[in-house]
């Protein structure tokens, strides 16, 4: 049986192995020009052909988007960007705009071109249009039900669905919002959302500058367009029984804990319905591990039901934060049982931590003494990307990574 893709996202190198490692069967980045996000790093053409070295001596594919909503001045060198990519022999081009789709397939006829969300393909007939066009994917609108999923793969069995299943919603179709860009002249597209949906608004008197005046949705306060975020975990049978051949997670600017985290999270799930192992408990469980990176309250979009306010976050546009990433295995050595992090959170002696590498379980160990990189003792690891040591007799996997309760 033809198992589902698990889609990751990837800012930059280091995130791109991340999600190659804990369980992605593919990652989709933007390379210097033409994606969405120019709020990530973006990879340049070295570093692509290394993020596809990687990937392909590990039998995964990489897709560059290229989903921007083009104006004139953004074509320019687009062609030799498009020959780049092709003789890079990237796995697919993920593109919105008729326009470049077209300029695409006068330099290849056969590369494969994935029709990004930001087209907002709601229904069989404009999928079957694309398909007809050369699309070999379709990235369906977030703004679907399950049923009418099922029904575009009924009615267009022979092209590939692909939908978000975790991270960010838009209060609009998909990025195709002139809020960012009427607020501060940042265009959502063309990669540079300043998610202006999810400020707080306050009402100004024109003579009264300066005083502002609450607009109550209710007694929290009004935050007009603040979505909750996707998180599908809780019924991914339904997806894979709906027909949708790949599961895609949003952030390609989370972090590196981000992207392990929601990658394996969704990797376990997709094994054990595979296995038919998964069940309520250890939906509930993988969605525990999801709330240890920060996270808005989840909501299941429009898969289920039009979203109403529940599906709406009035309280605050912040992330609710339980746990610290504290840092990434680096070394590990068998005979002294010294392990060796990079830190990226400051750690104590006496805190208590837990362990996780890519495969399902973690360890929890409380740290009793804790060592700089030449092994003398300190009391706190807190600089940046310090390296410090601990003692830990166990079978810590490659890569693994290291959190702890959050103090706030
Ligand atoms: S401002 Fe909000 S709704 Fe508009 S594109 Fe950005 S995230 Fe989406």
């Amino acid at each position: 049986m033809k198992k589902v893709e698990l889609l990751a996202p990837a800012g930059d190198l280091d995130k791109l192995k991340t999600a190659i490692d804990y369980g992605a069967d593919a990652v989709y980045m933007a390379g210097p020009n033409f994606g969405l996000r120019t709020a990530s790093k973006n990879f340049t053409i070295e570093d692509m052909q290394e993020a596809l070295e990687y990937a392909h001596s590990r039998g995964k594919k990489i897709y560059i988007t290229m989903n921007i909503l083009p104006h004139n001045e953004d074509l320019e060198g687009i062609e030799e960007y498009i020959q780049k990519l092709v003789d890079l022999k990237v796995d697919a081009l993920i593109v919105s705009d008729p326009g470049i789709y077209s300029i695409i397939r006068s330099i290849d006829k056969d590369i494969e071109c994935h029709m990004s969300t930001q087209a907002s393909v709601t229904n069989y007939k404009t999928v079957n249009y694309w398909k007809e066009q050369g699309m070999k994917r379709i990235v369906l609108a977030r703004e679907l039900s399950l049923k009418e999923i099922t029904d575009i793969k009924t009615k267009v069995p022979d092209v590939e669905l692909e939908c978000f299943v975790h991270g960010a919603m838009c209060m609009s179709y998909s990025g195709r919002c002139l809020l960012s860009n009427y607020m501060t002249g940042r265009d959502a597209n063309r990669g540079d959302c300043a998610q202006a949906c999810r400020w707080k608004y306050r009402l100004v008197e024109e003579k009264r500058p300066g005083e502002y005046f609450p607009i109550e949705e209710n007694e929290k306060g009004t935050f007009i367009f603040n979505s909750k975020d996707l998180c599908m975990i809780e019924h991914l049978d339904k997806l894979i029984e709906a027909g949708i051949d790949s599961l895609k997670i949003e952030g390609r600017v989370k972090s590196q804990y981000y992207v392990a985290t929601v990658v394996r999270s969704y990797r376990i799930a997709i094994d054990k319905y595979y296995n038919n192992e998964f069940d309520r408990e250890t939906a509930l469980r993988l969605l525990d591990e999801i709330k240890k990176v920060s996270y808005r309250d989840f909501t299941t979009g429009f898969f289920e039901k039009k979203p109403d306010e529940n599906d709406h976050l009035y309280e605050s546009a912040s992330y609710i934060r339980e746990y610290d990433f504290v840092g990434i295995l680096l070394d590990y050595d068998e005979n002294s049982k010294i392990a060796t992090f990079e830190q990226r959170n400051r750690v104590f002696v006496g805190d208590e931590v837990e362990i996780f590498g890519p495969n399902d379980g973690f360890i929890t160990t409380k740290i009793e003494k804790l060592y700089d990189e030449k092994m003398n003792e300190i009391e706190v690891a807190n600089k940046a990307q310090q390296i410090f040591k601990i003692k830990i007799d166990a079978d810590l996997q490659s890569n693994s990574m290291m959190r702890k309760k959050s103090d706030n």
